[in-house]
């Protein structure tokens, strides 16, 4: 059984392009893996939230989780700040990073971009923070995007640096997770690629959005003048939707629509609301599913407790090894 730890960003609602996207993923591997998912709450410091802010993501995103499936007896669901041993190896491993790689990093250049106002140190060693989550659990893969690739990449070096500075092989090399044929780019509605957060709010569809809301984002969902003859080409809006079709529709519907565009009869209305129809059904269930368990204070609580301590037993003995590794031996 392979170890897996992929982060959770707290930065409120979830979209369809995560769950189809990142959530998903984790059921499947939830039930292959030995997985570390947790809610990255420390490096959300780096925006400075408010504290009542921090709290209400963090509680979002669990009740989120929870309401999509992921279970935390299969898996350690956690809040990294519940965590106290990765502060520490963040710590240590902040000896072994170099300000020139870690000015290098695209992620940091990224940050002084978009906010030049606000470059603190913590952005700085972003990565670091990043790689004691996964060597702090011996992770075997790491789920990433192409952004995050970097990320993984020095996590192998810092890693390796360290073994190399204490001549052993402590930490091994975590690698990309590769769930080939798993993960789906959501297409946005707003017909420019990528469903996210970042494009607006036309663009994505949130779980917890009324019905109504959801009816309206897709009826307004940009297409173009329609085939004018048989078996034309989709345009990148049109095939965008037929893409989130796919996600939410059954077989029959699909091809339904399939036929009557390949022989230039589609009406993009009725195309529309069944689309909004499919998505809905979809999302429904679930945001009912987030309401309940954001408001069970209990079942937030057990799944928190459950996560942190399976997440503590495996980093308190990381903790204690690098300790002893680096020279930190106990005179009492
Ligand atoms: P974010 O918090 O927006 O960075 O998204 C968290 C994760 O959700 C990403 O790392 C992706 O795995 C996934 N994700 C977000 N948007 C999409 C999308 N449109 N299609 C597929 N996956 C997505």
């Amino acid at each position: 059984m392979s170890r897996v730890v992929s982060g959770i960003r707290p930065t409120g609602k979830l979209h369809l392009g995560n769950y189809f996207g990142a959530v998903k993923s984790f059921l499947k591997m939830q039930e292959e893996d030995d997985c570390f998912f947790f809610i990255a709450d420390i490096h959300s410091l780096t925006t400075h939230p408010t504290p009542e802010d921090l709290h209400s993501n963090v509680q979002q995103v669990l009740a989120e989780h929870l309401a999509m499936g992921v279970d935390p007896q299969k898996c350690a669901l956690f809040v990294q700040s519940d965590v106290p041993a990765i502060s520490e190896l963040y710590t240590y491993m902040n000896m072994n990073a170099y300000m020139g790689e870690l000015q290098r990093s695209a992620s940091f250049k990224e940050k002084i971009r978009t906010q030049p106002n606000n470059v603190n140190a913590g952005l700085l060693t972003y990565p670091v923070l990043m790689a004691v989550d996964i060597l702090a659990h011996h992770a075997d893969f790491v789920p990433v995007g192409k952004d995050q690739q970097q990320h993984l990449e020095m996590t192998r070096q810092f890693g390796n640096r360290f073994n190399n500075l204490y001549s052993n092989d402590y930490f091994k090399e975590p690698q990309a997770y590769s769930s080939t044929g798993n993960l789906v780019k959501v297409p946005g509605l707003t017909g420019q690629g990528k469903m996210s957060k970042s494009s607006g709010d036309a663009d994505t569809i949130v779980f917890d959005e009324e019905d109504k809301v959801i009816q309206k984002k897709v009826m307004r969902a940009k297409t173009d003048t329609g085939p004018t003859k048989p078996n034309q080409d989709k345009s990148e809006e049109v095939k965008n939707l037929f893409d989130l079709m796919a996600l939410v529709s059954d077989q029959s519907t699909i091809n339904h629509f399939d036929e009557l565009y390949s022989k230039a009869e589609i009406r993009y209305g009725d195309f529309k609301k069944q689309l909004a129809e499919d998505v809905i059904a979809f999302v429904s269930p679930i945001r009912e599913k987030i309401n309940h368990f954001k408001n069970d204070k209990k079942a937030l609580s057990d799944a928190a407790q459950i996560g942190a301590e399976k997440a503590n037993a495996s980093a308190n003995k990381t903790l204690e090894e690098v300790r002893e590794i680096i020279g930190f031996r106990k005179f009492y």
